[in-house]
């Protein structure tokens, strides 16, 4: 059988660790479904666009192409703010859906070339509008404070220059957005454990999230 966990939840709030984990631990394919915003508000700066122009930002969504999504400057905040703003267009999300259901249904082969036991998605709205039935939901947090610093020091360690206070304005201004938006706002699932990793190390969050997997008897 094959199994889908979602993960959503706000940025830095520490689901790419854990969802690593639970894509090793359990042999899932993933799909990091900001890439798919962050890919699409890239094109339309790339062109010389607005993100927040609906008919472009839903063309640009149409025409991804899934190799673009290796490209390393969709992991700056620039691409980050542009993903926030396509990704508040419903066209954009309508235009994605099928690609992240798709991936969730026939998750594609682990790169050792064997089958997967299941997908596992992360994003903002995978429990809710993506995969309302997956079969395990978790809905990661942390506050916002923690969060702009655990970004701000991801940045210094990745060399860059940055700034704490507008580290957190930028995240205050992408929560606002994608909490506020009428398509798909960033909402926990009634269904989903809720995780809240402010006072939680990499370790504690992934050994609660295996208790709640496990206690589902999927595998
Ligand atoms: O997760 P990441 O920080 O890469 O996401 C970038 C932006 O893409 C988010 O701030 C959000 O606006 C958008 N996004 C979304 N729905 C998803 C994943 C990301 O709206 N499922």
């Amino acid at each position: 059988m094959s199994i889908v966990i979602a993960v959503d939840g706000p940025a830095a709030a520490g689901k790419g660790t854990l969802v690593k984990r639970l894509e090793e631990h359990f042999k899932l394919s993933k799909l990091d479904t900001g890439l798919l915003y962050r890919a699409t508000g890239w094109k339309v700066l790339a062109d010389g666009g607005d993100p927040e122009d609906a008919e472009v930002a839903e063309a640009a969504a149409r025409a991804l192409d899934p190799a673009e999504l290796s490209n390393p400057d969709l992991r700056t905040d620039e691409a980050a703010q542009a993903a926030s703003k396509v990704s508040a267009v419903p066209g954009v999300r309508a235009a994605l859906l099928d690609f992240q259901r798709d991936f969730a249904q026939k998750p594609p082969h682990l790169a050792d070339g064997s089958p997967a036991h299941g997908a596992i998605l992360d994003g903002r709205d995978i429990g809710t509008t993506v995969c309302p039935s997956a079969d395990v939901k978790l809905f990661v947090t942390a506050s916002t404070e923690i969060r702009a610093k655990r970004r701000f020091k991801e940045l210094q360690d990745r060399g860059l220059d940055a700034i704490y206070a507008r580290v957190l304005e930028d995240m205050k201004e992408r929560d606002e957005r994608d909490s506020s938006r009428s398509a798909s706002p960033l909402v926990a699932a009634s269904d989903a454990l809720l995780l809240d990793t402010s006072d939680m190390d990499a370790e504690q969050a992934y050994a609660a999230a295996l208790d709640f997997i496990n206690s589902k008897n999927l595998f």
